[in-house]
């Protein structure tokens, strides 16, 4: 038994590891990833069908200058529907998806959180939304 595990063991140095050094390395994510919302605000309404498709009660419509969509991911399954039901296709996926936090607060999504000018510096590991 031992030499058989011994064996095994041995055999596996030598094979392609199949597994990552995450977080230092970070796979390659599909296009249709669906990851933290951008908004684009120039073409939001505020109309609110955002928030009421919702399923989760994700979206809160809150007054950032004009009113806006917020989101709490804390709650958000990234069915995106809301992104789906934006008549004016304000809402968008970004690739970004390491949105943890240490208090509830830490996952509430401002609008002018998600409303970076430059969509593809939010996405990935070295972009990401500033808190
Ligand atoms: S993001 Fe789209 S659906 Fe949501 S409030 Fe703005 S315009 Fe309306
Ligand atoms: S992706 Fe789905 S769950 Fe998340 S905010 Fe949009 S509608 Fe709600």
């Amino acid at each position: 038994m031992v030499l058989k595990n011994y064996l095994l063991t041995l055999r596996n140095v030598y094979t392609k590891s199949v597994t990552r050094l995450y977080p230092e390395e970070i796979m390659e994510l599909p296009d249709a990833f669906r990851g933290q919302q951008h908004l684009d605000m120039d073409k939001c309404v505020g109309c609110g069908i955002c928030s009421q498709v919702c399923p989760n009660k994700v979206i809160e419509i809150v007054k950032c200058g004009k009113w806006y969509p917020q989101f709490d991911n804390g709650h958000c399954l990234f069915c995106g529907l809301c992104i789906d039901f934006c008549p004016n296709g304000a809402l968008s996926m970004t690739k970004h998806f390491e949105l943890c936090s240490w208090d509830r607060q830490g996952t509430i999504y401002r609008p002018d959180q998600i409303s970076v000018p430059n969509k593809a510096e939010l996405e990935g590991r070295t972009g990401g939304y500033t808190k």
